[in-house]
Protein backbone atom coordinates (compact mmCIF):
# COMPACT_ATOMS: atom_id res chain seq x y z
CA UNK A 1 0.00 0.00 0.00
CA UNK A 2 2.50 2.41 0.89
CA UNK A 3 4.86 1.70 -1.84
CA UNK A 4 1.66 2.97 -4.34
CA UNK A 5 0.87 5.67 -1.98
CA UNK A 6 3.54 8.54 -3.94
CA UNK A 7 1.61 7.21 -7.53
CA UNK A 8 -1.83 7.58 -6.15
CA UNK A 9 -0.63 11.26 -5.09
CA UNK A 10 0.50 12.05 -8.28
CA UNK A 11 -2.44 11.00 -10.06
CA UNK A 12 -4.70 13.25 -7.81
CA UNK A 13 -2.33 16.71 -8.49
CA UNK A 14 -1.43 15.57 -12.10
CA UNK A 15 -2.88 16.58 -15.15
CA UNK A 16 -5.08 14.00 -16.91
CA UNK A 17 -3.63 11.45 -18.81
CA UNK A 18 -6.56 11.62 -21.14
CA UNK A 19 -9.27 14.65 -22.60
CA UNK A 20 -12.89 14.31 -22.75
CA UNK A 21 -13.45 13.92 -26.18
CA UNK A 22 -15.08 14.82 -28.28
CA UNK A 23 -15.13 17.92 -26.24
CA UNK A 24 -11.65 18.26 -26.12
CA UNK A 25 -10.16 17.19 -29.48
CA UNK A 26 -5.96 16.66 -30.11
CA UNK A 27 -5.41 18.16 -33.25
CA UNK A 28 -4.27 15.78 -36.19
CA UNK A 29 -0.82 14.61 -36.66
CA UNK A 30 1.11 15.67 -39.55
CA UNK A 31 -0.03 13.39 -42.18
CA UNK A 32 -2.85 11.75 -40.25
CA UNK A 33 -5.40 10.19 -42.48
CA UNK A 34 -9.05 11.20 -41.78
CA UNK A 35 -12.41 11.75 -42.90
CA UNK A 36 -13.06 11.53 -47.15
CA UNK A 37 -14.92 13.70 -48.69
CA UNK A 38 -15.81 14.60 -52.10
CA UNK A 39 -16.59 17.92 -53.80
CA UNK A 40 -19.59 16.56 -55.46
CA UNK A 41 -19.59 19.68 -58.29
CA UNK A 42 -16.34 18.92 -59.69
CA UNK A 43 -16.58 14.61 -59.39
CA UNK A 44 -17.27 12.73 -62.80
CA UNK A 45 -18.42 9.57 -61.78
CA UNK A 46 -15.65 7.54 -62.94
CA UNK A 47 -16.19 4.98 -60.86
CA UNK A 48 -12.31 4.72 -60.48
CA UNK A 49 -12.48 5.21 -56.28
CA UNK A 50 -15.04 2.52 -56.06
CA UNK A 51 -12.70 0.22 -58.49
CA UNK A 52 -9.93 1.04 -56.05
CA UNK A 53 -11.62 0.92 -52.57
CA UNK A 54 -10.07 -2.14 -50.40
CA UNK A 55 -13.19 -2.16 -48.29
CA UNK A 56 -15.64 -1.82 -50.90
CA UNK A 57 -17.57 1.05 -49.36
CA UNK A 58 -17.72 3.39 -52.67
CA UNK A 59 -20.80 3.53 -54.32
CA UNK A 60 -20.89 5.48 -57.69
CA UNK A 61 -24.16 5.89 -60.10
CA UNK A 62 -23.25 8.07 -63.13
CA UNK A 63 -26.11 7.89 -65.03
CA UNK A 64 -28.21 9.37 -61.55
CA UNK A 65 -24.93 11.25 -60.35
CA UNK A 66 -24.47 10.33 -57.06
CA UNK A 67 -22.11 8.96 -55.17
CA UNK A 68 -22.20 7.15 -51.63
CA UNK A 69 -19.60 6.25 -49.05
CA UNK A 70 -20.37 3.66 -46.13
CA UNK A 71 -18.05 5.68 -43.52
CA UNK A 72 -18.64 2.67 -41.20
CA UNK A 73 -16.61 0.00 -43.49
CA UNK A 74 -14.03 2.77 -44.53
CA UNK A 75 -10.56 1.70 -43.46
CA UNK A 76 -8.99 5.22 -44.15
CA UNK A 77 -6.07 3.83 -46.07
CA UNK A 78 -6.64 6.91 -48.78
CA UNK A 79 -6.36 4.88 -51.99
CA UNK A 80 -9.76 6.58 -53.05
CA UNK A 81 -8.54 10.25 -52.93
CA UNK A 82 -5.01 8.87 -54.08
CA UNK A 83 -6.71 7.82 -57.26
CA UNK A 84 -9.43 10.40 -58.04
CA UNK A 85 -8.60 11.74 -61.21
CA UNK A 86 -9.66 15.16 -61.08
CA UNK A 87 -9.08 15.30 -57.05
CA UNK A 88 -12.59 16.53 -55.88
CA UNK A 89 -12.21 13.03 -53.59
CA UNK A 90 -9.79 14.37 -50.97
CA UNK A 91 -8.78 12.90 -47.46
CA UNK A 92 -8.45 15.55 -44.30
CA UNK A 93 -6.14 15.36 -41.38
CA UNK A 94 -8.93 15.29 -38.88
CA UNK A 95 -10.78 12.09 -38.24
CA UNK A 96 -14.63 11.72 -38.54
CA UNK A 97 -16.74 12.98 -35.69
CA UNK A 98 -18.49 10.07 -33.59
CA UNK A 99 -22.18 9.45 -34.23
CA UNK A 100 -24.44 7.09 -32.02
CA UNK A 101 -26.07 5.63 -35.60
CA UNK A 102 -24.26 3.86 -38.12
CA UNK A 103 -24.84 6.79 -41.45
CA UNK A 104 -24.02 6.41 -45.22
CA UNK A 105 -22.67 9.46 -47.04
CA UNK A 106 -24.85 10.14 -50.23
CA UNK A 107 -24.26 13.35 -52.63
CA UNK A 108 -26.07 13.77 -55.48
CA UNK A 109 -24.10 15.74 -58.41
CA UNK A 110 -24.86 17.37 -61.92
CA UNK A 111 -25.68 14.64 -64.54
CA UNK A 112 -22.81 14.95 -67.19
CA UNK A 113 -23.61 15.52 -70.82
CA UNK A 114 -22.01 12.13 -71.61
CA UNK A 115 -24.23 10.06 -68.79
CA UNK A 116 -27.35 11.30 -70.54
CA UNK A 117 -26.91 9.19 -73.37
S1 LIG B 1 -12.56 8.83 -58.60
FE1 LIG B 1 -13.05 10.99 -58.15
S2 LIG B 1 -14.10 11.73 -60.01
FE2 LIG B 1 -14.13 9.48 -60.09
S3 LIG B 1 -16.09 8.91 -59.12
FE3 LIG B 1 -14.54 8.87 -57.52
S4 LIG B 1 -14.66 10.91 -56.58
FE4 LIG B 1 -15.68 11.04 -58.57
S1 LIG C 1 -10.08 5.60 -47.61
FE1 LIG C 1 -9.71 3.49 -48.38
S2 LIG C 1 -11.34 2.27 -47.44
FE2 LIG C 1 -11.95 4.41 -47.22
S3 LIG C 1 -13.27 4.84 -48.98
FE3 LIG C 1 -11.16 5.42 -49.56
S4 LIG C 1 -10.28 3.59 -50.54
FE4 LIG C 1 -12.11 2.95 -49.42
Amino acid sequence: MFTMTPTIMRNFVGKRATRRYPYVIRPAFENARGEICNDILTCTFCSVCAVKCPSQCITVDKKAATWSCNPSACVYCGVCAESCPTGSLQQKRDYRRPVQEKEVIFLRGEIKKEAKE
